[in-house]
């Protein structure tokens, strides 16, 4: 274990170059269009065909020649075309052909005359000086948004309602997703009851659990809620034994609590026991100080479970990759800050995302807020798009009582940023927030 605390930024970038080298190869499954939202493509999607794949209006008008409808002369209305029907032939020379929104526009015509731009009468239409047509004009060529086979998303892209669009338009009823990476969820703390039990005197609730529950579904992983855990080292090494087996499958180890430098903070030696490798044991943070980062070989904690192999006969000791884990202290909003900075990008990269952020956005400070000597600060803050003053994001921080402040916590929708460095961030100043 070590006693040196990192940085936020060297912290960020250490768990960045972790999951940038965990960020491949899952397995992919097949999810249906409408469920699919959120997840990862595992595989690249091709244009199945040329899209559009025909000729297409993109007004209701005339189709014509552009340089025969230029002259402003009246031209013989020669056929109709609807969305969803071919033309019945192509445009005979100095004719016009009726046309609607969506519909194949027939050989020969090279443009579209809008019908608000056209007087038509007896069966006859012309475009109206002074306007002019230009080759091409309200007609998307076939293949022009992409060609048969051309890439359209690569592996590894969020999909949402957008991209969902575009692989039905090719055809894609099923898509390839990564598996979402499974999250075991340890709670410690003697003080801590069920939220359906009334706490005793010196009791509270486990809050944490269902929030980092909520945290991991929103950053792509699924949930392994265990019951609270005491501050007892056999029933934390347990706990992990247990996360840890083979055919558990977990992808990631999550505490909350137990990671101080208390008496009872008793998550790290039972870490230390399972075998495991720290990466950091403390972070220059308010709050979050005391967030612990490493990984397990899950071969020494399937040893200490004494039958992992059993399970899983076929893979070797060497072949399993370390499970990681990340100890976050137990006060809701240093959890809270913790994960998103740490735990959520993780769990992107081991979903196969390759943009795990943290995502911060650059914001304008509605009011002044005090930095803490040597430490980066995030605090709960509110942060809103204001037109009227010169299109900024602004925040404000959200005044609250200590890193337990639950009630602050809920009402603030990111975290601002106050670098290490800083004594004071002065209103007015370009600040980085993170949302939640
Ligand atoms: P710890 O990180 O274990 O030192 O706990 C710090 C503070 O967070 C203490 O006041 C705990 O009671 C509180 N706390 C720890 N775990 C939880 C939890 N799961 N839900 C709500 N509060 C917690
Ligand atoms: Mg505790």
């Amino acid at each position: 274990m070590m006693d040196q605390l990192l940085s936020y930024p060297e912290a960020a970038a250490l768990v960045a170059e972790y999951a940038r080298k965990r960020s491949a190869g899952r397995k992919p499954v097949q999810v249906e269009l409408a469920f699919a939202s959120g997840r990862v493509l595992a595989e690249a999607l091709r244009a199945d065909m040329d899209h559009p794949p025909f000729a297409r209006s993109t007004r209701d008008g005339f189709a014509c020649r552009a340089a025969e409808a230029s002259r402003h002369e009246f031209l013989a209305i020669a056929g109709s075309t609807q969305a969803g029907h071919a033309p019945a032939g192509p445009l005979p020379p100095g004719a016009a052909w009726e046309i609607m929104t969506g519909a194949p526009v027939p050989d020969g015509a090279d443009a579209v005359a809008m019908i608000e731009h056209v007087e038509s009468r007896d069966g006859q239409v012309r475009l109206l000086a002074p306007r002019t047509l230009e080759p091409g004009k309200n007609i998307v060529a076939r293949g022009e948004q992409a060609h048969a086979g051309e890439l359209l998303l690569p592996a590894g892209t969020v999909l949402g309602a957008a991209q969902i669009a575009l692989a039905a338009s090719c055809g894609l009823a099923l898509l390839p997703v990564f598996a979402r990476p499974r999250v075991a969820i340890l709670t410690t703390g003697d003080e801590l009851v069920a939220v359906q039990k009334v706490p005793g005197p010196a009791q509270i609730r486990n809050s944490n659990a269902p929030m980092l529950a909520a945290m991991v579904v929103a950053a792509g992983g699924d949930p392994w809620v265990f019951p609270t855990v005491g501050d007892n080292a056999a029933a934390i090494g347990g706990a992990i034994k247990q996360a840890a087996l083979p055919a558990a499958q977990t992808d990631l180890l999550l505490f909350s609590g137990g990671v101080s430098a208390g008496k009872f903070d008793l998550v790290e030696p039972a870490l230390a026991k399972a075998g495991a490798e720290f990466f950091f044991t403390g972070v220059r943070l308010q709050p979050g100080k005391p967030a612990v980062f490493g990984q397990i070989k899950q071969n020494a904690a399937a040893q200490l479970s004494g039958f992992g192999d059993l399970l899983r006969p076929s893979i070797t000791e060497t072949e399993r990759t370390p499970l990681p884990f990340l100890g976050l202290p137990g006060n809701p909003i240093s959890t809270a800050v913790t994960f998103l900075l740490f735990g959520a990008p993780l769990l992107a990269a081991l979903g196969g995302c390759p943009h795990h952020g943290p995502h911060f956005l650059p914001a304008r400070l509605k009011s002044e807020i005090k930095g803490k000597d040597g430490l980066t600060r995030f605090l709960p803050a509110w942060c809103d798009f204001d037109h009227e003053k010169g299109g900024w994001h602004e925040v404000e921080a959200i005044p609250m009582h200590g890193s337990g402040d639950l009630a602050a916590l809920a009402r603030s929708n990111c975290f601002v940023m106050v670098p290490e460095e800083r004594e004071r961030m002065e209103k007015g100043s370009l600040v980085y927030v993170l949302p939640h």
